[in-house]
């Protein structure tokens, strides 16, 4: 609730920034006597995930909101500059436009992008709008380069994907924590006391990563890996564990299925070939597995680092084997966790913004799932279109041509797209571009319309934390200017296309309560979440299938895990070097990732200048001894070039990565922007673009 106190308020809300969804009280003071402006205060409040801790995102993650850059009009491309317009001009263009492409191309031909920043209710309302008021099956969205991997992993092995498996507070409990590809201490870091806790308690931390990372400083064993070979180390942990018996058979026996293709898969692995082929020393391998088998608790965390690359499926499923192999799940202190990234990475994945799914986790090609959809949006199941593709296959549909129309909502695909210079070509040439944003951001400047949204502090919504526990968040403040709110702007281009009777909704709540409805008796069950319930609780987890339940508590798989058996998986995976390995031409690899100070494609961050004080501009982090093999000199401008294309920014020397390997933040764009060089190869199972195993050739720029 938030209080007015003269021409400031006070309000509780949700900090945007990240998957912890830390809550905080804002409030915005008096004006500075003699002047205009006004200052805010930002506290943190105890909730169930952040414990009242926040981080310097959320310490000033009033600043972008309350920016001068804000957009608050309408803007429409006028002999190619975009210009203020009304509301009913964009609109009407819009309604215009988007009838033209449908009529001459084919629904199909208009496409929906959307983001794993938007609340629960607007991804929801995404999704209807693109198949109900389009028609289109072209929608998708950036979280599938976030949570796709995991998400089809954990879809396979244990027939149910929830990023956290337990509770954060089961993390204490463990005995032994292993981390893979996740740098929890610069993208979630108010999660660091957790395990600190943990180490206080006596747990061993394992960090496998190819840069000492600040989570790094905590582990008691550092498996500083090549990168791309995760799903690799993790056979040969498997090996040990297996040859050791450090695994749990009567939970195996009991829980499980296909322990014999995994044993037999393992017998022909060789511990010292999985240490060549990672670089971690034989020793560390066995050591590691040894401390997470023998422990009597144990949580695995996986990360992008594990899931962005062209096998971060099995990779990850590989994590998934060493977690029922030793029967460290559903009990206290027990589990696994993909880390999500987005503010509502969780939640923005289950309930239709995917391209094959719909509300709940159902399944958009099952007759049944596509029926009970149909019937809550009072369409026939034939008006609902099929599965359409995947975020960077849509960026090439657009590039063919195929898709000609895209509205993007709360996203910047020209950044945040592997091979970037393709995609922005592909924007380029779209017959038309709508994006709804709080900022110009890069692919905003592309747009032939862009439409002013609300920020986190001016709407209301839910969100679902990494743990999998719904969260509501509630403004009190009017939207500024022309702002509105992104469910709001759905609704209003879905009645110029003559589809108001299926959008008539005038509070997110109403939506949430749609979406309640068609999730009920899906795998994300949120039927017995509502409002009211959230307003009286720290939050509630899923599934909750009644009103009268208090939800799972955290707790999955305690008897047994989702499949129609209930048990989970093996899945026997090969130990593979990444696609694209180092050649004369392009001898490293390349990763890419966040730094503490920023969010995302950067924004909202860069618009926040305590926070874009802390890092100006991009930077590559190289290890000395490389950077003299390559005449660099640390902190000069040089250019780094893949076989897609090429960026620049400036180097910084850092002997805690490995010497084969390069990292560069992915916060910026233009020809700072990492990805420009980053691999499009998709994984075939989950289509996640192999990001963290681009192979490039670095040159300091005062030789070119
Ligand atoms: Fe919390 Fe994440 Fe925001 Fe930091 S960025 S304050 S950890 S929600």
């Amino acid at each position: 609730a938030a209080t007015e106190v003269n021409a400031g308020y006070t309000m509780d809300t949700q900090c945007p920034f990240c998957s912890v969804q830390c809550k905080m009280r804002i409030t915005k003071e008096l004006p500075i006597p003699g002047s205009r402006r006004f200052a805010y205060s930002i506290e943190g409040i105890p909730n169930a995930a952040s414990e009242g801790r926040l981080c310097v995102k959320g310490m000033n993650a009033h600043q972008h909101a309350t920016s001068k850059e804000r957009l608050m009009q309408p803007l429409i491309k006028k002999n190619g500059e975009l210009v203020p317009s009304t509301w009913e001009e964009a609109m009407s263009l819009i309604e215009e436009r988007f009838q033209e492409g449908s009529r001459a191309f084919g629904p199909h031909s208009l496409g929906v992008y959307g983001g794993g920043s938007l609340t629960n209710e607007s991804a929801y309302l995404l999704g209807k709008f693109a198949r109900v008021a389009l028609g289109t099956k072209y929608i998708d969205y950036n979280g599938r380069f976030c949570m796709s991997a995991a998400a089809s992993a954990g879809n396979k092995t244990f027939g149910i994907d929830r990023g956290l498996t337990c509770r954060l507070a089961d993390i204490p409990l463990a005995r032994c924590i292993i981390m893979a590809g996740t740098n929890i201490a610069e993208c979630q870091p108010t999660l660091m006391p957790y395990f600190n806790k943990a180490k206080e308690n006596g747990a061993t931390i394992i960090v496998i990563d190819p840069r000492a990372t600040a989570t790094a400083a905590i582990a008691d064993m550092h498996l500083q890996l090549k990168t791309g070979t995760d799903a690799a180390l993790a056979n040969g942990m498997l090996k040990v564990l297996l040859e050791e018996n450090l695994i749990d058979e009567a939970f195996i026996a009991e829980r499980t299925n296909g322990f014999a293709e995994l044993a037999a898969h393992l017998a022909a692995v060789e511990l010292k070939d999985i240490a060549e082929l990672t670089g971690v020393e034989e020793n560390l391998i066995r050591n590691a597995a040894r401390a997470y088998g023998a422990a009597e608790t144990g949580i695995v965390l996986t990360a992008r680092g594990v899931e962005q690359q062209t096998d971060g499926h099995v990779a990850v499923r590989n994590f998934l084997n060493m977690v029922i192999a030793t029967g460290k799940i559903g009990k206290p202190g027990c589990g696994y966790g993909a880390v999500t990234g987005q503010g509502n990475g969780q939640g923005g994945r289950e309930h239709g913004q995917k391209s094959d799914q719909l509300p709940g986790y159902r399944n958009i090609e099952d007759e049944n799932d596509r029926a009970y959809v149909a019937s809550v949006w009072d369409i026939h199941p034939d008006e609902l279109p099929r599965k359409g593709v995947s975020a960077y296959e849509m960026m090439e549909l657009v590039h063919h041509r195929e898709i000609r129309t895209l509205l993007v909502m709360g996203s910047n695909p020209v950044v945040s797209n592997p091979n970037a210079d393709l995609v922005e070509e592909a924007l380029r040439n779209l017959d038309f571009l709508v994006v709804a944003d709080m900022f110009l951001s890069e692919t905003a400047v592309m747009a032939d319309v862009v439409l002013p949204v609300t920020a986190y502090l001016e709407n209301d919504g839910t969100l679902t934390n990494l743990e999998g526990r719904v969260l509501l968040r509630e403004s009190t403040i009017e939207p500024p200017g022309e702002t509105k709110h992104d469910w709001q702007i759905l609704c209003d281009i879905a009645e110029r296309l003559g589809k108001k009777k299926y959008f008539p909704f005038v509070n997110a709540e109403q939506i949430f309560n749609e979406l309640r409805v068609a999730s009920k008796g899906g795998l994300a069950d949120y039927y017995g979440i509502t409002y009211d319930r959230l307003r009286t609780s720290g939050g509630i987890y899923w599934p909750c299938t009644s009103t009268e339940e208090d939800g799972n508590q955290g707790m999955m798989f305690e008897h047994a895990f989702a499949h129609s058996d209930g048990k989970a998986i093996f899945f026997p995976v090969a130990s593979r070097t990444p696609q694209e390995t180092p050649n004369e031409e392009f001898p490293l690899t390349m990763t890419n990732g966040r730094v503490l100070s920023h969010y995302l494609t950067g924004v909202q961050t860069r618009r926040s200048h305590t926070l874009a004080a802390r890092n100006v501009e991009n930077y590559i982090e190289i290890h000395p001894k490389t950077a003299k093999r390559h005449h660099i000199i640390d902190g000069e401008w040089v250019e780094v070039t893949s076989r897609r294309g090429s960026f620049s920014v400036r180097s910084r020397f850092s002997d805690k990565i490995r010497e084969d390997t390069l990292f560069v933040p992915m916060h910026w764009g233009g020809i700072q922007n990492v990805n420009k060089a980053t691999s499009p190869e998709l994984d075939p199972n989950c289509k996640m673009p192999g990001f963290k195993t681009s192979t490039v050739s670095i040159t300091p720029l005062r030789l070119k």
